[in-house]
């Protein structure tokens, strides 16, 4: 593949930029899914929640690639929070997909007032000593809920997905899990493409260069070291989106993106959702 891979703590391989599935209908799910493998994507990030996992699986089996070549995470939904639930609901989500095992599972909001993600976890644990996940890991965990969490648990999560782009750039929690060996997946890495691909600074950088902005965005969590799951429907800019790995970014533009901080979230805050 001509995507670079991360090594997870437990040494596990992961792609470092992945297909986001969010928002796509199951009906759809199987074409996009479809384009992103021929473009050359073998990570593909999908959830209960997000109702396609029917038809991501078809687009993988029907890829004629081999399985073991394809990342596959998915997440368990805020329902399904409890040991017990948490087993049932990865039976789920297999049989949906159509596959026998997923590489990435992940708890996808922590419900910290629900107060049943260590219990959660140790069913994750339970579904990888079972050798049913490669990987496990947490969405939307702040550092606090880590702490708890690796202090009552065994296996410290792989990876941790958190909203993350030039407008939230996260960087108490990329400390926190760069000391714990936890790797950082940046969700809505383009902040949804929402004003942000206007951005003046990244505008011009995307100029500099002869890319668009949604590459230069790319660039930058690449370059820091994030793992990116860019979301498209569009095949071009499915296409585009990984078409980032034969240019880099410099000292001074990765600088100007840096100083886009604002620690604003487009999504909900993980301390108060429940
Ligand atoms: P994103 O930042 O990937 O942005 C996607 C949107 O940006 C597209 O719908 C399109 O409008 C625009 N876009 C994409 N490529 C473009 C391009 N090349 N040029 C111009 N515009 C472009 O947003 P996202 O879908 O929210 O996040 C990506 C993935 O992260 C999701 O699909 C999902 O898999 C995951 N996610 C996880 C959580 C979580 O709680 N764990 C939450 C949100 C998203």
């Amino acid at each position: 593949s001509k995507v670079p891979p991360i090594i997870l703590n437990n040494g596990v391989e992961m792609p470092q930029l992945g297909f986001g599935v969010w928002q796509v209908p199951d009906a759809e799910a199987q074409q996009a899914v479809g384009t992103a493998l021929e473009a050359g994507y073998r990570s593909i990030d999908t959830a209960a929640f997000y109702g396609n996992e029917e038809g991501t699986g078809k687009a993988i089996a029907s890829s004629g690639i081999p399985r073991e070549d394809i990342f596959v995470t998915t997440k368990l939904w805020n329902d399904d929070h409890g040991y017990d639930a948490a087993l049932r609901a990865f039976d789920v989500s297999l049989g949906k997909l159509g596959l026998d095992y997923v590489d990435l599972y992940l708890i996808h909001w922590p419900l910290p007032a629900l107060d049943k993600y260590v219990d959660t976890y140790r069913a994750l644990e339970k579904l990888h000593a079972d050798g049913r996940v490669r990987a496990i890991g947490v969405s939307n965990f702040l550092p606090e809920h880590l702490q708890r969490l690796t202090g009552e648990t065994s296996v410290i999560p792989a990876v941790n997905q958190i909203e993350l782009h030039p407008h939230l750039q996260q960087h108490t929690s990329r400390e926190y899990h760069a000391e714990q060996g936890i790797a950082t997946e940046a969700w809505s890495p383009l902040g949804q493409g929402k004003g942000l691909l206007e951005v003046p600074a990244i505008v011009a950088i995307a100029q500099k260069h002869g890319r668009t902005p949604a590459q230069i965005v790319l660039r930058w969590h690449l370059q820091l070291g994030n793992i990116v799951i860019p979301k498209s429907v569009t095949p071009a800019r499915i296409k585009e989106n990984i078409d980032v790995f034969d240019f880099s970014l410099d000292a001074e533009d990765l600088a100007a993106i840096s100083a886009l901080n604002e620690d604003r979230r487009i999504g909900p805050d993980p301390a108060t959702l429940s």
